[in-house]
């Protein structure tokens, strides 16, 4: 091992252990935290974050990062040097003053977001989004990029990814999408979902949560779930992964698909290589990557007609008064139905990504100048009736709806279409490489399809960008065919299409 790698590493591992601190505070302050202590752990993440950021930035950590470069490396090295130096020159061309304001201008615009959502007031709302338009502007002129600003704040997300790649996948997707919600509104099919208000007992939902993650190969022992207003998943390292959820006494299944997304996610962070912790080679690719595993669990496991199959009768034994009156396919129908609605976070699998859309469309425009800021209500409602076939009576429903563009974040919309397209393409070659996969699924044995994504993706870590990750794990670029006749044929079957 080289000695400028070796002190590359050091430094790496303590800004690592300062970053899992940060996580366990974090997520502390979203689940147990009393409220007086608000103010408090806020300078204290503030603290860490500021000495965190000193020790990666330092002249030290750069020429201990350049010098291994030409160090003789195995090649998981390569790829810790690789991420490290891309990281360290991104951060490095970043004026300190820069992001500073950027903060500072966020931390107000997202209490001047909460105020203007709950009046429904856009105007009130608008400088903020002008000031952090003009500092990501900057942002992205300091940082770089190859074709358009949007670039360089989109691989903050999703490294390696251009706007232009993303534009033609999504352009891809939306006449296919929209003629799909299309057919299923004239469908007339309105599957029953009454059973669903009814009580289920908050306790009985965490139990039969546990136990379809524990059935997923979630290892509680290096993993826990708690609650929080906004369910998330976080690790202060490979064997202590923290999952979070929200429970309603009824919808019991708003619980259970997000403690199944959440595992998704955990289950990416316990599959990493315990011997590279800490490390680019021991982390996930990008959040597009990190999506596709919750999602393919959520949705192509979770609210699968096999998956079903089996957990029906065990979700009928936990709520057998409930359910007394419902049949599988009722259930299973339920659990799928597509409905048109105005909030993305409550959107079904097949208009989900019209919502992303709108927001990618948006977001490019207002770097490009297509659109300005005051225009924004209009043209977010022109898109959800073009797309929707709906549009919000107000601004609170509409384009007020998302704490993002308040954050200054964006770039990330994206990430959760591609997410959902990751996770079919990957889903459709585990199913090749598995022949009998969905009679696994079927028999309640989840393990052989976390085995093949440990294998195929969680264990490689850094090695590989997410659209180089994409061909070396199914032979082929991203290709949102796979979503789209995945979603035809789901859907299809269930609508009568
Ligand atoms: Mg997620």
């Amino acid at each position: 091992m080289g000695k400028q790698y070796d002190r590359m590493l050091t430094i790496q591992q303590e800004v690592s252990d300062i970053n899992g601190a940060l996580a366990l505070m974090g997520w502390d302050q979203e689940t147990y935290m009393p409220a007086k202590g608000a103010s408090t752990r806020g300078r204290q993440l503030a603290t860490l974050s500021g000495i965190a950021h000193e020790r990666f930035t330092s002249t030290e950590m750069g020429s201990a990062i350049e010098e291994a470069g030409s160090e003789e490396l195995t090649v998981d090295q390569q790829v810790n040097q690789r991420e490290l130096a891309w990281t360290y020159s991104r951060s490095k061309r970043l004026p300190t003053a820069l992001v500073k304001d950027l903060a500072e201008t966020s931390s107000i615009a997202i209490q001047a977001w909460r105020d203007a959502r709950e009046n429904s007031d856009f105007p009130a709302f608008v400088p903020h989004v002008k000031k952090l338009l003009a500092l990501q502007t900057q942002v992205a002129e300091a940082i770089g990029y190859a074709e358009e600003p949007y670039d360089a704040l989109l691989e903050d997300y999703e490294p390696g990814t251009s706007t232009r790649e993303i534009a033609e996948t999504f352009e891809a997707l939306r006449t296919p999408l929209v003629a799909l919600v299309d057919r299923i509104r004239e469908s007339g099919v309105s599957p029953r979902t009454d059973f669903l208000e009814r009580s289920y007992p908050i306790e009985d939902q965490r139990k039969f949560g546990v136990m379809v993650t524990e059935r997923m190969g979630f290892d509680y022992e290096a993993g826990r779930l708690d609650i929080s207003a906004h369910p998330f998943c976080t690790h202060t390292g490979v064997h202590d992964v923290r999952m979070t959820t929200r429970y309603t006494p009824t919808l019991p299944t708003q619980s259970l698909f997000g403690i199944i997304h959440e595992a998704g996610h955990g289950l990416y962070e316990q599959g990493q290589d315990p011997s590279f912790e800490g490390l680019p080679r021991a982390q996930a690719v990008s959040l597009g990557i990190h999506e596709s595993q919750s999602r393919m669990w959520e949705n192509l496991v979770g609210r699968s007609r096999p998956f079903w199959n089996h957990f029906f009768p065990e979700i009928v034994k936990t709520f057998p008064e409930q359910l007394s009156d419902v049949s599988e396919e009722e259930f299973y129908a339920a659990i799928n139905n597509v409905t048109p609605s105005l909030i993305r976070v409550e959107a079904d699998e097949v208009t989900y990504n019209l919502h992303i859309l709108l927001r990618f469309e948006i977001e490019r425009g207002l770097f490009t100048g297509t659109f300005a800021v005051e225009d924004l209500p209009a043209v977010w409602n022109e898109k959800m009736q073009d797309y929707l076939g709906i549009a919000p009576d107000d601004n609170r429903e509409g384009v007020l709806q998302d704490i993002h563009w308040s954050y200054g974040s964006f770039g990330y919309f994206p990430t959760y279409s591609l997410g959902n397209l990751y996770a079919s393409q990957f889903f459709a070659k585990a199913c090749a490489d598995i022949p009998d996969l969905t009679d696994k699924i079927s028999s309640g044995n989840l393990l052989p399809l976390r085995e093949w994504l440990r294998t195929h993706i969680h264990d490689l870590g850094m090695t590989y960008r997410a659209s180089d990750l994409v061909v070396q794990v199914t032979g082929e670029p991203l290709n949102a065919d796979y979503f789209v006749s995945y979603l035809n044929e789901k859907f299809g079957a269930l609508y009568g299409l």
